[in-house]
This record gives structure tokens, sequence and C-alpha cells, in this order.
């Protein structure tokens, strides 16, 4: 009898934990089957020479196989496609980093889905290196495409309450968990958003284009970065931390 199964598969690598040098635990996003939890041994191996490649953020080519009581898949064999971190660019790698960490957050994505979110990090992961400043910008608008494909959106043109268009004067209701203007917030307990918080959030879906011109204080990035992270929290039911960002 047959007991366990082999496939390859391409993917990305998400968090690598090793183990007593020579072994490691990692996820793997995939486009045909989600997030998979690997296992890896004979990190130490000079024939194997899994060592360089099973790192994270690497996009790999895996042959596995899985033990049928089993839910991790053992990795046989690993070729890299492509190191997506941009290790010499600390802002770019840090926020690279927390966009392989979001995807950690979840335990099952629908499967409906996988190749989406997959291509959506891919994506996010090879562009951010070609930009130069503000990439903290660039994650907040893969933030909001997460949650596009996840199913939770959250309106930056229009208010969540009576659905006029936002313009200026916006508020973060905390009863919607999502945007809403000066006319609606007397009726909602509200958070307060700075003027040039506002500004930045209504200009987010298209703000590759201003990328070079914005200009971000730490108070406006913690305020955006605990906005946005609140509404996904909300949505499922969970405190979400990214410590890739200290928060
Ligand atoms: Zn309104």
């Amino acid at each position: 009898m047959n007991n366990t199964r082999d496939m390859t598969c391409e993917g990305i690598v998400l968090r690598v934990i090793k183990y007593k040098n020579h072994h490691a635990m990692f996820r793997f996003i995939t486009p045909d089957n989600g997030v998979i939890q690997c296992s890896v041994t004979g990190l130490n191996n000079s024939k194997k020479n899994f060592s360089g490649v099973i790192s994270n953020l690497n996009y790999l080519n895996l042959e596995l196989t899985k033990p049928a009581n089993s839910e991790i898949y053992n990795v046989k064999n690993a070729h890299l496609i492509s190191a997506l971190a941009d290790v010499n660019n600390y802002a770019c790698f840090k926020y690279q980093s927390a966009g392989g960490e979001l995807f950690t957050k979840i335990e099952n994505y629908l499967e409906e889905d996988y190749a989406d979110l997959f291509r959506l990090l891919l994506n996010y992961l090879g562009y951010l290196p070609k930009i130069k400043t503000n990439q903290i910008a660039i994650f907040w608008r893969f933030l909001i495409h997460y949650y596009y494909i996840l199913g939770i959106p959250i309106n930056l043109q229009a208010c969540s309450e009576c659905n006029k268009k936002l313009t200026e004067s916006i508020y973060y209701s905390l009863n919607n968990h999502a945007l809403i203007c000066s006319n609606c917030a007397p009726k909602h307990q509200v958070k307060s958003i700075t003027p040039n918080s506002q500004t930045l959030l209504i200009q987010l879906p298209t703000i590759g284009r201003i990328i070079d011109d914005l200009s971000i204080n730490e108070q406006e990035k913690k305020e955006i970065n605990e906005l946005l992270l609140a509404h996904l929290s909300h949505s499922l039911h969970k405190d979400i931390t990214l410590k890739s960002l200290g928060i």
C-alpha cells in the first residue's frame, strides 16, 4: 500500500524555523495548494545543498512527499528559481518581510483564492526593490489588495455608512472598522486621523504614480499601519501583529 504522495510545486518560502542546525520547518505559499507546512532535514549535507536555498522569501521549485497521515510535507529536493529578498536594502527588506509574515497569519485560505494570493505576493516582492523611497506606501497598497482577495475589503473611496465619496475630514469608525465621513462621524465611536494620513489613505489605490513625491512622517506611518491592521484584526476576530514592523 502506498502511504505517501509525491508532488512537485513552485512557491515562496514564508518563514523558516531551524532546529539543531540540520533540520528546518517552513511555511511555503503555492498557487495550487495554498500555504503548506514543510519539513527539511540534511541542511548541512553538502550533496543536497539545501542550506542557502531554504531561506525566507526564496522562490523555489520543490519536490515533496507527504505521508498519508500527516499535514506536513517532506522536502526531497529544492531548486532556487530566484531569491526575492533584497537584503542589501533595509527598507525594502523590512516591507518584503512584513508581506511574507502577513501570509502566515491565517491558517487556512479558501482554495479559490490560492492562485490570486500567490500572484499578489510574488508581484509585490518583485516590485518593491524597484521602489527607491516610501516603500511603506506600497506595503499599504498590498494590504488593500490582500483584503480584497480575502473578501474583507476596506473602502477608501466612499463612506462605509452613507456611501458618499470621501474627500476630506474622514474618520475611522470603531463600529464599522472602516472609514466614514464627517457627517456620519457623530453617530459613531471614532478614531480621528491626521490630515496627511487622510490624504494618503484616499490616494492609496493609485499611490505608485506619486510615490517619489510623498512625504510620510513616523506618526503617519504608525497611524496608518495601526488603522489598516485594526481592520484585519476585526475581520479575523484576533489580534494581528507584524514583528517585521514592530507592530
Ligand atoms: Zn457618511
